[in-house]
């Protein structure tokens, strides 16, 4: 399985001007070759090389790899382009947006990523530096900082080619990890994890991962939003991206504790894992929580992945269910009813009885269908 680890570089101020020279020179090379390829309608990797390989290694002063990865990267923005345009993301036939979509060539910002691979990046893992080719030679002894878990992933499984880019003030690599695949223990019933918004994750055993937290956070950026939003200015603008990237840090690091926290207890327990199948969760959330959507379903979404990754990687068995009435069906009888469930919190049986946290209940629904889904997989 494919793993994407990333690792923010520490370079001295000489080294940080050479890897900001090489950046902008790569992509103001990219830029140019991307209107090379508009105006001449050449959208191929080969065509375009052959077009563009020679000029854009003399005039911007890159390496034949370098060279190679900057026409490379204009065909693949440009093939994501006309495929989202084929699917109809941006705009229907003939409309405004579609047609200024394709009216001006792409154009790359100084700080986009780049990719390098081994010939241009070499890593020592011991030391914690790289070696990178830059504009202004080869750049030795680059630092850079991993936790010890990212650096044992990085040393034993880091395959082919690294990202440079810059954000937000801070360099970063990011590598990808080709991980062997870690056969699927047959599971000892299921955990159900119903993800919500009081709380983001709640498991069938009972465990409620809150939301408090990340939802203080999102509740500060909104307002800070709000006052930024009236002003208008460049750093007004400058500083909103920098909050909204930090919420997603801070909401990132949440979801990967909730999932580590959710695959170490499957693992204990030698349970399986069922999680509901998100492919609806926008239209339910919506139902619930209209404001809020967009805010949410990302992050749902990345914290299933979570789940999920963690999860292959430690032999956990992971089955999706159809969230279908999981909140209002009681897990004691299976009796559906509306009135089951008379506040967010509180779920009640009004046939049998069976009181629990609503949250935890709708788990206990979710594992008993990934106990049914597995059977029903595995019966042969
Ligand atoms: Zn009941």
């Amino acid at each position: 399985m494919k793993l994407v680890v990333q690792v923010r570089l520490l370079p001295t101020p000489e080294q940080a001007a050479a890897l900001e020279a090489t950046l902008r020179a790569v992509n103001d090379a990219a830029t140019w070759v991307a209107v090379l390829a508009h105006d001449q309608r050449v959208f191929r990797n080969y065509d375009l090389r052959r077009h563009a390989y020679g000029q854009i290694k003399d005039d911007y002063g890159l390496a034949a790899q370098a060279a190679q990865h900057v026409v490379k990267k204009v065909t693949d923005a440009y093939a994501t382009l006309h495929a989202n345009v084929r699917n109809g993301n941006v705009g229907r036939s003939g409309s405004a947006r579609r047609e200024r979509a394709l009216a001006k060539p792409i154009v790359f910002r100084p700080g986009a990523a780049q990719s390098f691979d081994d010939r241009c990046l070499s890593w020592q893992m011991d030391a914690c530096t790289v070696s990178i080719w830059t504009t202004r030679g080869r750049m030795k002894n680059v630092a850079f900082t991993a936790s010890a878990d990212q650096l044992q992933t990085l040393a034993a499984y880091r395959k082919g080619e690294s990202d440079l880019l810059y954000r937000d003030g801070r360099w970063f690599l990011i590598a990808t990890c080709d991980l062997p695949d870690v056969p699927v223990r047959t599971p000892n019933g299921f955990t159900g994890v119903d993800l919500g918004i009081a709380n983001l994750a709640t498991t069938s055993g009972g465990v409620r991962h809150s939301g408090k937290g990340l939802n203080a956070v999102r509740h500060r950026h909104r307002e800070l939003r709000r006052r930024l939003q009236a002003k208008q200015t460049k750093s007004a603008k400058r500083l909103l991206k920098r909050r909204r990237r930090a919420e997603a840090r801070f909401a990132a690091n949440t979801n990967h504790t909730i999932a580590k926290q959710i695959v170490t207890e499957a693992t204990r327990t030698g349970q399986g894992i069922a999680l509901e199948d998100l492919q609806g969760i926008r239209d339910r959330v919506r139902l619930r929580k209209p404001q809020r959507v967009t805010l949410h379903s990302w992050s749902f979404h990345q914290l299933g992945r979570f789940i999920a990754y963690k999860a292959a990687r430690a032999g956990v068995a992971v089955v999706y269910v159809d969230p279908a009435y999981t909140s209002q069906g009681c897990s004691a009888c299976g009796h559906v009813d509306k009135k089951n469930r008379p506040d967010q919190e509180t779920f009640r049986c009004t046939s049998c009885g069976f009181a629990e946290h609503a949250d935890v209940n709708a788990a206990r629904n979710i594992a008993a269908r990934g106990v049914t889904s597995w059977a029903v997989s595995h019966a042969a």
